[in-house]
Protein backbone atom coordinates (compact mmCIF):
# COMPACT_ATOMS: atom_id res chain seq x y z
CA UNK A 1 0.00 0.00 0.00
CA UNK A 2 1.43 3.09 -1.13
CA UNK A 3 0.91 6.24 0.90
CA UNK A 4 1.27 9.02 -1.61
CA UNK A 5 2.21 12.43 -0.08
CA UNK A 6 1.26 15.78 -2.18
CA UNK A 7 2.97 18.75 -0.64
CA UNK A 8 2.03 22.40 -1.41
CA UNK A 9 -1.78 22.54 -0.83
CA UNK A 10 -3.33 25.72 -0.27
CA UNK A 11 -4.17 25.62 3.59
CA UNK A 12 -7.72 27.19 2.78
CA UNK A 13 -8.89 24.08 1.19
CA UNK A 14 -6.86 21.65 3.55
CA UNK A 15 -9.39 20.56 6.28
CA UNK A 16 -11.83 19.81 3.56
CA UNK A 17 -9.76 17.73 2.07
CA UNK A 18 -8.90 16.15 5.01
CA UNK A 19 -12.50 16.02 6.25
CA UNK A 20 -13.46 14.33 2.85
CA UNK A 21 -11.27 11.41 3.66
CA UNK A 22 -11.90 11.26 7.43
CA UNK A 23 -15.65 10.68 6.03
CA UNK A 24 -14.82 7.83 3.51
CA UNK A 25 -12.91 6.41 6.26
CA UNK A 26 -15.77 6.63 8.68
CA UNK A 27 -18.45 5.34 6.68
CA UNK A 28 -16.45 2.39 6.25
CA UNK A 29 -17.11 -0.31 8.46
CA UNK A 30 -14.47 -2.48 10.22
CA UNK A 31 -15.50 -5.63 8.11
CA UNK A 32 -15.36 -3.62 4.37
CA UNK A 33 -12.77 -3.87 2.11
CA UNK A 34 -10.40 -1.16 2.64
CA UNK A 35 -11.07 1.50 -0.23
CA UNK A 36 -7.97 3.96 -0.98
CA UNK A 37 -9.30 7.53 -2.17
CA UNK A 38 -6.60 7.34 -4.98
CA UNK A 39 -6.48 7.42 -8.87
CA UNK A 40 -6.70 3.68 -10.61
CA UNK A 41 -3.17 4.03 -11.68
CA UNK A 42 -2.11 4.52 -8.13
CA UNK A 43 -4.20 1.97 -6.79
CA UNK A 44 -2.59 -0.82 -9.33
CA UNK A 45 0.82 0.20 -7.41
CA UNK A 46 -1.06 0.12 -4.33
CA UNK A 47 -2.17 -3.54 -5.08
CA UNK A 48 1.12 -4.58 -5.97
CA UNK A 49 2.73 -2.94 -2.55
CA UNK A 50 -0.07 -4.70 -0.57
CA UNK A 51 1.36 -7.99 -1.40
CA UNK A 52 4.46 -6.50 -0.58
CA UNK A 53 3.24 -5.42 2.58
CA UNK A 54 1.64 -8.39 3.44
CA UNK A 55 5.21 -10.71 3.41
CA UNK A 56 6.26 -8.16 5.72
CA UNK A 57 8.01 -10.11 8.58
CA UNK A 58 6.04 -7.56 11.05
CA UNK A 59 2.98 -9.14 10.21
CA UNK A 60 4.51 -11.99 10.52
CA UNK A 61 1.62 -14.05 13.35
CA UNK A 62 -1.14 -10.89 12.65
CA UNK A 63 -4.31 -12.20 11.42
CA UNK A 64 -4.98 -10.90 7.99
CA UNK A 65 -8.29 -10.14 8.84
CA UNK A 66 -7.09 -7.69 11.53
CA UNK A 67 -4.77 -6.12 9.41
CA UNK A 68 -7.40 -5.71 7.15
CA UNK A 69 -9.24 -3.59 9.91
CA UNK A 70 -6.61 -1.66 10.68
CA UNK A 71 -5.80 -0.55 7.42
CA UNK A 72 -9.33 0.49 7.41
CA UNK A 73 -8.37 3.15 10.12
CA UNK A 74 -5.51 4.62 8.10
CA UNK A 75 -5.79 8.21 6.97
CA UNK A 76 -4.30 9.25 4.40
CA UNK A 77 -2.06 11.89 5.01
CA UNK A 78 -1.38 14.40 2.10
CA UNK A 79 0.60 16.74 4.08
CA UNK A 80 -2.59 18.95 4.00
CA UNK A 81 -2.52 20.67 7.68
CA UNK A 82 0.40 23.49 8.10
CA UNK A 83 1.13 25.27 11.19
CA UNK A 84 -0.59 28.40 9.72
CA UNK A 85 -3.79 26.75 10.45
CA UNK A 86 -3.59 26.06 14.19
CA UNK A 87 -3.84 29.63 15.72
CA UNK A 88 -2.10 30.46 18.95
CA UNK A 89 -0.78 27.23 20.68
CA UNK A 90 2.83 28.72 19.77
CA UNK A 91 4.57 26.89 22.73
CA UNK A 92 3.28 23.46 22.19
CA UNK A 93 3.42 24.50 18.40
CA UNK A 94 7.62 24.76 19.26
CA UNK A 95 8.22 21.92 21.08
CA UNK A 96 6.50 19.91 18.88
CA UNK A 97 8.63 20.78 15.98
CA UNK A 98 11.86 20.50 17.90
CA UNK A 99 10.95 17.38 19.76
CA UNK A 100 9.11 15.51 17.59
CA UNK A 101 8.91 16.57 13.90
CA UNK A 102 13.09 17.31 12.71
CA UNK A 103 13.35 13.75 14.81
CA UNK A 104 10.89 11.96 12.41
CA UNK A 105 12.54 13.76 9.61
CA UNK A 106 15.92 12.89 10.63
CA UNK A 107 16.02 9.89 12.80
CA UNK A 108 20.25 9.71 11.52
CA UNK A 109 20.75 12.99 13.44
CA UNK A 110 17.98 12.49 16.33
CA UNK A 111 19.55 9.60 17.51
CA UNK A 112 21.04 8.47 20.89
CA UNK A 113 20.38 10.49 23.21
CA UNK A 114 19.04 12.91 21.26
CA UNK A 115 16.38 10.57 20.61
CA UNK A 116 12.78 11.58 20.48
CA UNK A 117 9.99 10.63 23.08
CA UNK A 118 8.07 7.52 21.88
CA UNK A 119 4.30 9.32 23.15
CA UNK A 120 3.40 12.67 23.90
CA UNK A 121 0.16 13.54 25.49
CA UNK A 122 -1.96 16.38 24.38
CA UNK A 123 -4.41 17.11 27.30
CA UNK A 124 -6.88 20.26 27.46
CA UNK A 125 -10.33 20.96 27.10
CA UNK A 126 -12.42 19.38 24.19
CA UNK A 127 -12.66 21.68 20.59
CA UNK A 128 -8.79 23.39 21.53
CA UNK A 129 -7.08 22.16 18.15
CA UNK A 130 -5.84 18.41 20.11
CA UNK A 131 -6.41 16.54 16.78
CA UNK A 132 -5.75 18.89 14.65
CA UNK A 133 -2.18 18.78 16.07
CA UNK A 134 -2.18 15.23 15.28
CA UNK A 135 -2.88 15.34 11.90
CA UNK A 136 -0.99 18.33 11.56
CA UNK A 137 2.09 16.76 13.40
CA UNK A 138 1.49 13.62 10.71
CA UNK A 139 0.93 15.58 7.83
CA UNK A 140 4.80 17.56 8.41
CA UNK A 141 6.62 14.91 9.24
CA UNK A 142 5.29 12.83 5.97
CA UNK A 143 4.06 10.38 8.25
CA UNK A 144 1.27 7.44 7.95
CA UNK A 145 -1.32 9.03 10.34
CA UNK A 146 -3.49 6.46 11.89
CA UNK A 147 -6.43 7.91 14.00
CA UNK A 148 -8.04 5.96 16.45
CA UNK A 149 -10.36 6.56 19.04
CA UNK A 150 -9.75 4.28 22.24
CA UNK A 151 -13.22 3.51 23.13
CA UNK A 152 -13.16 1.76 19.78
CA UNK A 153 -10.73 -0.11 21.17
CA UNK A 154 -12.68 -0.95 24.14
CA UNK A 155 -15.93 -1.18 22.75
CA UNK A 156 -15.85 -1.98 18.99
CA UNK A 157 -12.89 -4.72 19.17
CA UNK A 158 -14.26 -6.48 22.70
CA UNK A 159 -13.15 -9.73 22.74
CA UNK A 160 -10.31 -8.93 20.39
CA UNK A 161 -8.65 -6.27 21.79
CA UNK A 162 -4.90 -7.17 22.47
CA UNK A 163 -4.93 -8.82 19.33
CA UNK A 164 -5.86 -5.63 17.63
CA UNK A 165 -3.55 -3.18 19.35
CA UNK A 166 -0.90 -5.86 18.48
CA UNK A 167 -1.61 -5.75 14.63
CA UNK A 168 -2.12 -1.61 15.34
CA UNK A 169 1.33 -1.31 15.91
CA UNK A 170 2.68 -3.87 13.71
CA UNK A 171 1.14 -2.14 10.36
CA UNK A 172 2.10 0.98 12.02
CA UNK A 173 5.53 -0.51 11.73
CA UNK A 174 4.94 -1.33 7.91
CA UNK A 175 4.11 2.43 7.33
CA UNK A 176 7.51 3.96 9.00
CA UNK A 177 7.05 6.97 9.78
CA UNK A 178 3.97 6.72 11.63
CA UNK A 179 1.89 8.51 14.05
CA UNK A 180 -0.84 6.78 15.96
CA UNK A 181 -3.26 9.13 16.90
CA UNK A 182 -5.52 8.03 20.47
CA UNK A 183 -7.91 10.08 20.74
CA UNK A 184 -9.53 9.77 24.31
CA UNK A 185 -7.14 8.10 25.76
CA UNK A 186 -7.56 8.44 29.22
CA UNK A 187 -10.22 5.25 29.04
CA UNK A 188 -7.74 3.38 27.44
CA UNK A 189 -4.47 4.11 30.10
CA UNK A 190 -6.72 5.14 32.99
CA UNK A 191 -6.70 4.16 36.99
CA UNK A 192 -7.32 0.83 37.86
CA UNK A 193 -10.69 0.47 39.70
CA UNK A 194 -12.34 -2.83 41.36
CA UNK A 195 -15.24 -2.69 38.42
CA UNK A 196 -12.45 -3.04 35.12
CA UNK A 197 -13.13 -5.77 33.17
CA UNK A 198 -10.28 -8.29 32.57
CA UNK A 199 -10.85 -7.77 28.93
CA UNK A 200 -10.14 -4.02 28.88
CA UNK A 201 -7.06 -4.92 31.48
CA UNK A 202 -5.63 -7.16 29.11
CA UNK A 203 -6.16 -4.33 26.32
CA UNK A 204 -4.42 -1.81 28.85
CA UNK A 205 -1.17 -4.42 29.49
CA UNK A 206 -0.74 -5.16 25.89
CA UNK A 207 -0.86 -1.10 24.88
CA UNK A 208 1.95 -0.63 26.94
CA UNK A 209 3.88 -3.51 26.22
CA UNK A 210 3.74 -2.42 22.58
CA UNK A 211 4.20 1.29 23.41
CA UNK A 212 7.65 0.17 25.48
CA UNK A 213 8.36 -1.22 22.54
CA UNK A 214 7.76 0.83 19.48
CA UNK A 215 10.80 3.22 18.93
CA UNK A 216 13.30 0.95 20.78
CA UNK A 217 15.44 0.45 17.96
CA UNK A 218 16.86 3.72 16.48
CA UNK A 219 15.63 2.92 12.94
CA UNK A 220 11.90 2.69 14.23
CA UNK A 221 9.84 5.79 13.75
CA UNK A 222 6.80 5.52 15.59
CA UNK A 223 4.91 8.37 17.29
CA UNK A 224 2.20 7.46 19.78
CA UNK A 225 0.20 10.88 20.37
CA UNK A 226 -2.56 10.29 22.78
CA UNK A 227 -4.88 12.95 23.31
CA UNK A 228 -7.54 13.69 26.01
CA UNK A 229 -10.11 16.18 28.01
CA UNK A 230 -9.65 13.98 31.43
CA UNK A 231 -5.79 13.93 31.95
CA UNK A 232 -6.38 13.46 35.83
CA UNK A 233 -7.51 9.83 34.62
CA UNK A 234 -4.75 8.94 33.69
CA UNK A 235 -2.65 6.34 35.63
CA UNK A 236 1.05 6.70 36.51
CA UNK A 237 2.22 4.20 34.11
CA UNK A 238 0.70 5.73 31.45
CA UNK A 239 1.94 9.41 32.54
CA UNK A 240 5.48 7.69 32.87
CA UNK A 241 5.29 6.59 29.07
CA UNK A 242 4.01 9.58 27.52
CA UNK A 243 6.76 11.72 28.60
CA UNK A 244 5.81 15.38 26.66
CA UNK A 245 2.58 16.36 28.44
CA UNK A 246 1.30 19.64 26.20
CA UNK A 247 -1.27 21.61 27.61
CA UNK A 248 -3.38 22.55 24.60
CA UNK A 249 -4.86 25.58 26.33
CA UNK A 250 -7.85 27.79 25.36
CA UNK A 251 -6.87 30.53 22.77
CA UNK A 252 -5.93 33.49 23.80
CA UNK A 253 -7.23 37.13 22.41
CA UNK A 254 -5.15 36.86 19.59
CA UNK A 255 -5.44 33.16 18.33
CA UNK A 256 -9.62 34.00 18.63
CA UNK A 257 -8.88 37.01 16.25
CA UNK A 258 -6.72 35.04 13.55
CA UNK A 259 -9.56 32.24 14.00
CA UNK A 260 -12.44 34.76 13.04
CA UNK A 261 -10.02 36.40 10.04
CA UNK A 262 -9.77 32.61 8.90
CA UNK A 263 -12.84 31.28 8.76
CA UNK A 264 -14.81 34.62 7.63
CA UNK A 265 -11.96 35.60 5.01
CA UNK A 266 -13.19 34.17 2.32
CA UNK A 267 -16.67 35.19 2.76
CA UNK A 268 -18.28 38.29 1.56
CA UNK A 269 -17.95 40.71 5.26
CA UNK A 270 -17.21 44.28 6.28
CA UNK A 271 -15.51 43.15 9.42
CA UNK A 272 -12.99 46.40 10.33
CA UNK A 273 -9.89 45.15 12.34
CA UNK A 274 -11.35 46.88 15.08
CA UNK A 275 -14.67 45.11 14.59
CA UNK A 276 -12.61 41.72 15.07
CA UNK A 277 -10.56 42.99 17.99
CA UNK A 278 -13.94 43.88 19.66
CA UNK A 279 -15.16 40.33 18.51
CA UNK A 280 -12.23 38.57 20.15
CA UNK A 281 -12.24 40.62 23.46
CA UNK A 282 -16.11 39.33 23.84
CA UNK A 283 -15.68 35.61 23.12
CA UNK A 284 -13.54 35.05 25.94
CA UNK A 285 -13.30 31.59 27.14
CA UNK A 286 -14.44 30.35 24.06
CA UNK A 287 -12.71 27.46 22.56
CA UNK A 288 -11.39 26.47 19.23
CA UNK A 289 -14.32 24.65 17.91
CA UNK A 290 -16.88 27.67 19.98
CA UNK A 291 -14.76 30.19 17.86
CA UNK A 292 -15.87 27.94 14.61
CA UNK A 293 -19.82 27.82 15.91
CA UNK A 294 -20.18 31.39 16.47
CA UNK A 295 -18.58 32.30 13.27
CA UNK A 296 -21.00 29.94 11.52
CA UNK A 297 -23.98 31.45 13.29
CA UNK A 298 -22.83 34.73 12.34
CA UNK A 299 -22.86 33.69 8.98
CA UNK A 300 -26.39 33.08 8.80
CA UNK A 301 -27.04 36.34 10.12
CA UNK A 302 -27.25 37.85 6.32
CA UNK A 303 -29.72 35.36 5.48
CA UNK A 304 -31.68 35.39 8.85
CA UNK A 305 -32.44 38.83 7.75
CA UNK A 306 -34.39 37.92 4.32
CA UNK A 307 -37.83 36.23 3.63
CA UNK A 308 -37.70 32.82 2.57
CA UNK A 309 -39.50 34.14 -0.99
CA UNK A 310 -36.25 36.57 -1.09
CA UNK A 311 -33.93 33.56 -0.35
CA UNK A 312 -35.58 31.66 -3.45
CA UNK A 313 -34.87 34.64 -5.48
CA UNK A 314 -31.56 36.96 -4.79
CA UNK A 315 -28.43 35.94 -6.59
CA UNK A 316 -25.44 34.57 -4.26
CA UNK A 317 -23.33 37.99 -4.60
CA UNK A 318 -26.35 40.02 -3.77
CA UNK A 319 -26.61 38.27 -0.14
CA UNK A 320 -25.19 41.30 2.39
CA UNK A 321 -22.26 40.92 4.22
CA UNK A 322 -21.86 39.60 7.53
CA UNK A 323 -21.06 43.13 9.98
CA UNK A 324 -20.14 43.13 13.53
CA UNK A 325 -24.28 43.44 14.65
CA UNK A 326 -24.26 39.28 13.13
CA UNK A 327 -21.54 38.70 15.53
CA UNK A 328 -23.11 40.56 18.53
CA UNK A 329 -26.10 38.25 17.78
CA UNK A 330 -23.77 35.57 17.04
CA UNK A 331 -22.40 35.84 21.16
CA UNK A 332 -25.80 35.88 22.65
CA UNK A 333 -26.66 32.68 21.04
CA UNK A 334 -23.39 30.65 20.95
CA UNK A 335 -21.98 30.15 24.81
CA UNK A 336 -18.38 28.85 25.70
CA UNK A 337 -18.70 25.69 26.07
CA UNK A 338 -15.90 24.63 28.81
CA UNK A 339 -16.65 26.15 32.36
CA UNK A 340 -14.08 28.16 34.60
CA UNK A 341 -14.09 24.85 36.89
CA UNK A 342 -12.91 22.61 34.32
CA UNK A 343 -10.26 25.01 33.28
CA UNK A 344 -9.11 25.27 37.01
CA UNK A 345 -8.62 21.16 36.86
CA UNK A 346 -6.63 21.57 33.56
CA UNK A 347 -4.22 24.45 35.08
CA UNK A 348 -3.49 22.41 38.08
CA UNK A 349 -2.71 18.93 36.78
CA UNK A 350 -0.33 21.21 34.23
CA UNK A 351 1.58 22.12 37.57
CA UNK A 352 1.98 19.12 38.60
CA UNK A 353 2.97 16.91 35.49
CA UNK A 354 2.86 19.15 31.97
CA UNK A 355 6.01 20.41 30.53
CA UNK A 356 5.98 24.10 31.46
CA UNK A 357 4.28 26.90 29.39
P1 LIG B 1 -9.94 18.58 20.09
O1 LIG B 1 -9.28 17.42 19.43
O2 LIG B 1 -9.04 19.36 21.00
O3 LIG B 1 -11.23 18.23 20.78
P2 LIG B 1 -10.20 19.55 17.41
O4 LIG B 1 -8.78 19.58 17.00
O5 LIG B 1 -11.03 18.41 16.90
O6 LIG B 1 -10.34 19.64 18.99
O7 LIG B 1 -10.88 20.94 17.00
C1 LIG B 1 -12.21 21.02 16.53
C2 LIG B 1 -12.30 22.13 15.52
O8 LIG B 1 -12.14 23.40 16.17
C3 LIG B 1 -11.18 22.10 14.47
O9 LIG B 1 -11.54 21.33 13.37
C4 LIG B 1 -11.00 23.55 14.12
O10 LIG B 1 -11.98 23.95 13.18
C5 LIG B 1 -11.33 24.28 15.41
N1 LIG B 1 -10.13 24.58 16.20
C6 LIG B 1 -9.89 24.17 17.47
N2 LIG B 1 -8.73 24.64 17.92
C7 LIG B 1 -8.18 25.36 16.92
C8 LIG B 1 -6.97 26.11 16.77
N3 LIG B 1 -6.09 26.24 17.78
N4 LIG B 1 -6.75 26.74 15.58
C9 LIG B 1 -7.63 26.64 14.59
N5 LIG B 1 -8.80 25.96 14.66
C10 LIG B 1 -9.08 25.32 15.80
Amino acid sequence: LAIKKQNNVHSNTSETLIKKSLGVNKSRSVVSKFVNPSTDNQKKDEVKNESTFDDNPYLKNIDPKMVEMIRNEIIECKNLITWDDISGLEFAKNTIQESVIWPLLRPDIFKGIRRPPKGILLFGPPGTGKTLIGKCIASQSNSTFFSISASTITSKWIGEGEKSVRALFAVARCHQPAVIFIDEIDSLLCQRSEQEHESSRKIKTEFLIQLDGAGTSDDDRILIIGATNRPQELDEAARRRLVKKLYIRLPDQQARKDMIKKLVGSENHVLLDDDLEKIASLSSGYSGADMKSLCQEASLGPIRSMTFDMINKIEADQVRPINLQDFLSALKIVMPSVSSEDLNHYVTWNDKFGCSD
